[in-house]
Order: structure tokens, then C-alpha cells, then sequence
């Protein structure tokens, strides 16, 4: 065993893991990367199939943005948002304002993901004191939402296997359908029923909406739900419904923005511009932790007037706004511009498309769920009568393990395939990964579930 190996197993805490079997298993310690593969401590490249963590864009070692690391290293690597400004926190901020979607003008740096979505919920809950609205302080969200790990994200996230142990420490959302078609409970058939689950946002909004004080939504795609997509037409109808009801609609853009879905941002799909959105993930192309909270003037104009008046956002974070982490966002910004990143994505899309066709087709898969490049292949021991295979069998683990010894890392929420790749990656190597995924539910789902622990 690598030293690093048995080191991590000796100190290192992860994250979503169990650790007891993580410390009974060989582990493999990534020591390099370049491009869309990783390296390990044993010089074996794997692709990036889940782009590290839903976040490598442009691929590792990206030249333009280590650069932009090492130029701002030059200048200042640390500063404060507290009481001063730096250079590229706001050169950032104007960028981001001009990408976003129409009337998000201002922008709140964070950390990642979740701090970016508890800013949300903390200024949308303060806004509504500020308007003269105090009653308005629950918010709605989708069943099995994933928007964080702090406090007041678990409480609008819906997934019981992370949130339900942490319930008396919360409070309590009023959760909706999920816009879930495989698995609705509401209808037989998604083309004639009317989107009920958008009707029922209707019904509660009718009867409680002085109490709510907004929508927290992942538009297009609940990413950690094992990636439901919406059926088209949902997103824009869930906003209609919010601004009808006068209640903050919050897009959750930190799995699905920057490129992901085939646009810059989710909401272009259905052209829908939200009160808030929040950003992390791919902001910097993965190299840095950075998030930001993009609102509305009506909302930042609203937190205005004096000390006495006793409205400033009181929240922040040692190292919000960093400059080496901005500089690394700008250089991911003029990636995309420069190398027409989004221009690029149609034909890796549908060459992924293609592929899928064929998965689609296997014994035990499912649902084949393809957003840009967001893809979730769900595992059923028996298809048609959609029985999922039972928990201990592990078959989504199994398959990415076998995935693995193939040359690819993937990572499964239960049995449904996660498939992530940068964008950067190649018509043919996205060929070649969706080829290994293939093969390996080939080999394991087909097959029934076996131990994978080599
Ligand atoms: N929102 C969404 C939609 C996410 O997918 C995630 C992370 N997967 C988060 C928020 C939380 O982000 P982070 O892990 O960076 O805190």
C-alpha cells in the first residue's frame, strides 16, 4: 500500500462514505491529472467521467487558467470582501451580471454550493421583513431536493437517506412533487397529465402564499436525486405560477450552470429569469472553491438605508471572494468565449445521445436520462415492471467498480449511473466512456449483482 494510501486511511474523513468499508478496501489516490484523465499514485490514468466532483470543465491542467492562478499569485492570493474590495472579485461580478439571465445585477460571493443556496434563503427570508411582509418566511421545495449540506439547505432538501437523521434540528419546507416522470406517483401518463405536479405548487400557493417566502428549485435537473429531469415546459411553468403568487423564485444553478446542460445556464431552456440563482461548481472550471448568489436590484435596493434602519445582509465567509479563485472564474469565462465552448456542445450531446440509444436497450436499465451532458442511467433488476434490484446488492456501486478497472471513474447514487464528463472531452472519448459504461452494466447488472471488491 502507497504511504498517501495509508495516510488518508489513518486521518482522512470522507465525505458520503462509509467509512468502515472505505478503510476495508483498497483505495486508489489520485497524484496527477492532465487533460480528462486522472493519474494515480501508481501512474494508471483514468477518465474524469464525473468531472471530479460535477466540476472540471475545460479539463485538468487547463493552461489559460493555471496561469491566471500564478499571475494573481503575483499580486495578492488572500483578501477580504470585509471592508475592501480586490480587482478580480469585482472585474467577476460584471462579468457574471452580463452572462446571467435578464435582471440578476448584482452578485454575493460565498464558498461552494451550499453556502451559496443558504445566502439565498437568509436574504429571501430578510427581504420579505424589509418589504413589509414578515409573515412570508417559509419556502417551498421539490421532494427529494438536494441543495447543500449547512443547516438550512438540509432543510429544503427532500432526500431521506441524507436529511432524515438531522430532521429535529431543521426547519420544515413544504415540499412538492418532484417533476419526476419514471417514478410519478401522481399520473400514469406524463403526456395528457397536465403537469400535476406543477398544479399542485398552485394549490399550495393559492392557499398559504402570505406565509411563503419562496421556490428554492434545480432547474431542469435534481442532480443528486439521481438526475430527475423535468419535462419541457415545467420550469417556466413553476415560475409563472411563483410570480403569480408573489413568492421568490431561487434557481439552484451549482450542478446545471456553466455549459452543463447544453446552454450557459439551465434557465435559457425555457427562458426563464429567476430572482435568484446561485452558482458554484463549474464557476472556476473546478480549480477553486467559489460561489456566488446573484439577485434582483429589487432585491439588493431593499437591503438600503441607513445603520439605524438595521437592514444590512449580516453574513459573509473568511474567504469569500478570493482573488486567485476569481482570477481562475475569469479565466474559465474567457475560455468559453474564446474557445466557443457552448457553440461545441451540440455535437458531444448528441454523439452521448447516440450512445444511450444503445444502453437504453440493455436488460437492466431502466430510465436513460440525458440533459446536455448530464446523463443518469437507472438500474432495474426488472424493467418492465420497474422493480429496482434491493439495496445490499450495491449494483450501481458494482458497476462503476467495474467501470473503474476499465479506465473510468463514475460515481453512482444508488443504482442509477452517473455519467459527467467534462466538457472539454472529445466526441470519441465520450464515445469511449459511454463504450466502458456499456460494457460494465454488460458485465455486473446483467449479470447479477457480485462482489466488486478486488
Ligand atoms: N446545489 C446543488 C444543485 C448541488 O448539486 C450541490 C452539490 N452537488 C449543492 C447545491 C451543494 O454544493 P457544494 O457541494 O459545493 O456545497
Amino acid at each position: 500500500m502507497f504511504p498517501a494510501e495509508l495516510r488518508d486511511k489513518q486521518y482522512v474523513w470522507h465525505p458520503f462514505t462509509q467509512m468502515q468499508d472505505w478503510v476495508s478496501r483498497p483505495q486508489k489516490v489520485i497524484a496527477a491529472a492532465s487533460g480528462i484523465k486522472l493519474i494515480d499514485t501508481e501512474g494508471i490514468e483514468y477518465y474524469d467521467g464525473v468531472s471530479s466532483l460535477w466540476v472540471n470543465l475545460h479539463g485538468h491542467r487547463k493552461a489559460e487558467i493555471d496561469q491566471a492562478i500564478i499571475d494573481q499569485l503575483g499580486k495578492v492570493a488572500h483578501s477580504t470582501l470585509l471592508g475592501l474590495a480586490n480587482i478580480p472579485a469585482a472585474e467577476l461580478a460584471e462579468q457574471l451580471v452580463a452572462i446571467a439571465p435578464h435582471g440578476l445585477n448584482k452578485v454575493f460571493y460565498s464558498d461552494d454550493g451550499s453556502t451559496a443556496v443558504e445566502v439565498a434563503l437568509k436574504m429571501a427570508f430578510q427581504y420579505w421583513q424589509h418589504k413589509g411582509k414578515p409573515g412570508k418566511q417559509k419556502f417551498i421545495a421539490l421532494e427529494q431536493a438536494y441543495h447543500g449540506d449547512t443547516v438550512g439547505t438540509v432543510s429544503v432538501g427532500g432526500i431521506d437517506l441524507f436529511h432524515r437523521v438531522f430532521k429535529p434540528l431543521l426547519f420544515t419546507p413544504v415540499h412538492i412533487p418532484a417533476p419526476s416522470c419514471y417514478h410519478c406517483k401522481l399520473s400514469s401518463d406524463p403526456a395528457t397529465c397536465g403537469m400535476q405536479c406543477a398544479v399542485r405548487l398552485e394549490q399550495v400557493l393559492a392557499e398559504h402564499h402570505q406565509e411563503i417566502a419562496g421556490l428554492v428549485i434545480e432547474p431542469l435537473v435534481q442532480a443528486a436525486a439521481g438526475m430527475i429531469m423535468s419535462p419541457p415546459g415545467y420550469l417556466a411553468k413553476v415560475r409563472d405560477i411563483s410570480r403569480k403568487y408573489d413568492i421568490l423564485f431561487i434557481a439552484d444553478e451549482v450542478a446545471t450552470g456553466f455549459g452543463r446542460t447544453g446552454k450557459m445556464f439551465a434557465c435559457e431552456h425555457e427562458a426563464v429569469a429567476p430572482d435568484m440563482m446561485t452558482l458554484s461548481k463549474g464557476i472556476t472550471g473546478g480549480y477553486m472553491p467559489l460561489a456566488a448568489t446573484l439577485t434582483t436590484d429589487e432585491i439588493y435596493n431593499a437591503f438600503l438605508g441607513d445603520y439605524a434602519a438595521k437592514k444590512t445582509f449580516y453574513h459573509g465567509h473568511s474567504y469569500t471572494g478570493n482573488p486567485l479563485a476569481c482570477a481562475a472564474a475569469l479565466a474559465n469565462l474567457r475560455i468559453f468565449s474564446e474557445e466557443k465552448v457552448i457553440e461545441g456542445l451540440h455535437c458531444r450531446i448528441d454523439a452521448a445521445a447516440v450512445k444511450l440509444k444503445a444502453i437504453a436497450r440493455l436488460e437492466h436499465v431502466g430510465d436513460v436520462r440525458q440533459c446536455g451532458l448530464i446523463v443518469g442511467i437507472e438500474l432495474m433488476q426488472d424493467r418492465s415492471r420497474k422493480v429496482p434490484y434491493r439495496w445490499d446488492q450495491a449494483v450501481g456501486a458494482n458497476v462503476c467498480e467495474q467501470a473503474r478497472r476499465l479506465g473510468l471513474i463514475i460515481r453512482p447514487i444508488g443504482d442509477v449511473v452517473i455519467f459527467m464528463p467534462p466538457l472539454a472531452s472529445t466526441v470519441s472519448e465520450i464515445e469511449a466512456m459511454l463504450d466502458i459504461i456499456e460494457y460494465a452494466i454488460r458485465e455486473t447488472a446483467e449479470t447479477g449483482s457480485r462482489e466488486c471488491s478486488s
